[in-house]
């Protein structure tokens, strides 16, 4: 059972943002084979794990996701508690996703660690024709805020795998 697998780290990361901005789909597209999904219907939220191997470390990144509770504006700081990163997503074809940022990074800022590593990630790049905001404006949001940009398309798997894996390898480097 791959599960059961000897691991050097086990990691904790969260996904953030808007509905429908595509976190689920983000999520089953990085765990791929390893997918499983578990569930703490207690606090409405579902996980999935994948294995890293960063030189000759197993790290097993344990992501979270909010199971639709971001609809009820009802993120607990449970859910933030002992995560080390972060993937905060939005939706380039709806710029209401995007204004939610600021609020999010309100939010992760308030219940999360001081030094955890935020991803902003602009999913559903495929949809160009549909686009309400700029790959610039993400990229400047990003800069201003410190934190590690990437535009994706969970649809495509396109860039997916990168900002998981940027997420992952930052959080071993400071820890
Ligand atoms: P969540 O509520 O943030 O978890 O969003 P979901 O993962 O459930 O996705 C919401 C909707 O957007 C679904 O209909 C997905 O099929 C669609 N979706 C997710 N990612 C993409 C993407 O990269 N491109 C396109 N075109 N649709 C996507």
């Amino acid at each position: 059972d791959p599960y059961e697998e000897e691991c050097d780290y086990l990691f904790k990361a969260v996904l953030i943002g808007d509905a429908a901005v595509g976190k689920s789909n983000l999520l089953s597209r990085f765990a791929g084979d390893d997918f499983r999904l578990d569930s703490k219907p207690t606090i409405g939220v579902e996980f999935a794990y994948r294995n890293v191997k960063i030189g000759d470390k197993l790290i097993k990144a344990q992501i979270w996701d909010t199971a639709g509770q971001e609809r009820f504006r009802a993120i607990t700081s449970s859910y933030y508690r002992g995560a080390l990163g972060a993937l905060l997503v939005y939706d380039i074809t709806r710029r209401a996703t995007f204004d939610s940022i600021k609020r999010w990074l309100r939010e992760i800022r308030e219940f999360g660690k001081s030094d955890m590593v935020v991803v902003l990630v602009g999913n559903k790049s495929d949809l160009g024709r549909s686009r309400e905001v700029s790959e610039e404006e993400g990229r400047n949001l990003a800069e201003i805020e410190d934190l590690f940009f990437m535009e994706t398309s969970a649809l495509q798997n396109f860039h997916v795998e990168e900002a998981f894996l940027h997420m992952v390898t930052r959080i071993y480097e400071i820890t």
